[in-house]
């Protein structure tokens, strides 16, 4: 499937409770062929009103890290788990993440990239697909607000380059 269809798919899709409190559905964005895909757990309100992924605070973090480590934000693959807000910017919950993961699973067999980053314990919940190298690492939400958390994010996003 065209990731074209699989969006238009997503932006109709009431599969689950979050399309009804939000503006826009937040598909992912990225080049088709990234070698990189990295999967946060849920959009945000600045997501939300752009329909983009990591455009919030918590983006800014996360260009900052690339940036730090020379990777471009452009050669990656950037989506959630769950394609639309949630209530709060809370976690989304089980059932949410049952019904969304498909879209993110066609997404990794289109785009076939050789790594996956998951960011955030929502995220770590995806389906592995084989072929494809996973990596746990935190969400860049947590990794801004807490010394601790952030060196292992960062530490994470090093190591990464190195595999790149
Ligand atoms: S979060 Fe996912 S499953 Fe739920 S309505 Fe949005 S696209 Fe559909």
């Amino acid at each position: 499937m065209a990731l074209d269809e699989l969006n238009e798919q997503i932006r109709a899709c009431r599969k689950c409770r979050l399309w009804w409190g939000a503006k826009n559905a937040v598909p992912g964005e990225g080049p088709l062929n990234a070698n990189v895909m990295l999967v946060g757990q849920n959009p945000g309100a600045e997501e939300d009103e752009t329909g983009r992924p990591f455009v919030g605070r918590a983006g800014k973090f996360l260009n900052k890290v690339l940036a730090h480590n020379g990777i471009d934000r452009q050669t990656l693959f950037i989506t959630n788990i769950v394609k639309h807000v949630t209530p709060e910017n809370r976690k989304p919950l089980p059932d949410e993440i049952a019904a969304c993961v498909p879209y993110l699973v066609t997404q990794v067999n289109e785009i076939k990239p050789k790594i996956v980053v998951l960011m955030g314990t929502a995220a770590w919940k995806a389906p592995r697909a084989e072929g494809v190298e996973y990596v746990e690492t935190v969400h860049p939400s947590a990794a801004m607000r807490f010394a601790k958390i952030r060196k292992r994010f960062e530490e994470d996003f090093a190591a990464l380059k190195k595999r790149m």
